[in-house]
């Protein structure tokens, strides 16, 4: 799989993957990371690559030239480039969309900068929109490497242990139990006895219990939703 960061500032995303998980992906080949940066492509003199907007309003907007060409370039070099761009104008990234997105062979996330890209760059050029909430980040690099880590540990083998996909928070609708390592005490804080006991069955009863506890205090809707589905699959 591979990913082409379409940005300003790659420094800010190459850091990302130098260590860890990613970095063992990209050392085994299963990732490539490309970077291509716009500016590289405008016709301004002093290589500008935004202007005022049009229209009033506060702050710079990209300009549609250097990204047009960009974006040109990449898809010449291959059509079946995906082109995703992130934008708080849009819906929520979720994990579905990252498992989605982990079935394709190329994506391109482009990030915007200064108060976001001309918009007419995004009708041209974009197969999907993401924001990843509900706040205004400084440019769009962060939220690009979000989804780009979410997709990625859903492509096969870049995670160790597979296992650990399937019982993950969202995957059942609910929140993930909480989990505990060793020593089972640490300063008087001891791990759930029944966790210690090695009877599987209550422990995946306890973990549900435990689930459900977690998703009723800081998703309540989500558990609704959950046992909904459940009644229904009965
Ligand atoms: N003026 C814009 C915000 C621009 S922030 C507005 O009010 O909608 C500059 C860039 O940061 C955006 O172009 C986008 O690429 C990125 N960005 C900021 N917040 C984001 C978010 N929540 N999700 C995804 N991208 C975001």
């Amino acid at each position: 799989m591979k990913f082409t960061f379409v940005t300003l500032f790659s420094n800010l995303v190459a850091g990302y993957f130098q260590d860890s998980i990613l970095k063992r992906a990209i050392d085994k080949e299963i990732l490539k990371i490309e970077y291509l940066n716009p500016r590289d492509y405008s016709q301004n003199k002093h290589m500008k690559v935004d202007d005022t907007a049009v229209g009033g309003g506060a702050g710079m907007v990209m300009n549609p030239q250097p990204l047009y060409d960009a974006l040109d370039a990449l898809k010449k070099d291959d059509e079946d480039v995906y082109i995703v761009f992130v934008t708080p104008v849009a819906k929520q990234f979720k994990q579905n969309d990252a498992k989605r997105l982990a079935k394709k062979n190329h994506i391109a996330f482009v990030s915007g900068r200064y108060e976001g890209i001309d918009e007419r760059v995004i009708e041209e050029y974009a197969d999907e929109v993401f924001s990843i909430g509900d706040y205004i980040l400084t440019g769009g690099e962060l939220a690009s490497l979000v989804i780009c880590d979410a997709v990625s540990r859903n492509i096969e083998d870049v995670l160790g242990n597979s296992d650990s996909l399937s019982v993950e928070s969202f995957e059942t609708q609910l929140l993930e139990a909480p989990s505990f390592s060793k020593p089972k005490d640490y300063k008087g804080n001891c791990v759930p006895s029944e966790y210690l006991k090695g009877n599987h069955s209550k422990i995946r009863s306890l973990k549900l219990e435990l689930s459900e506890c977690k998703t009723k205090f800081f998703r309540p809707e989500q558990l609704l939703k959950h046992r909904t589905r459940k009644s229904y699959e009965k």
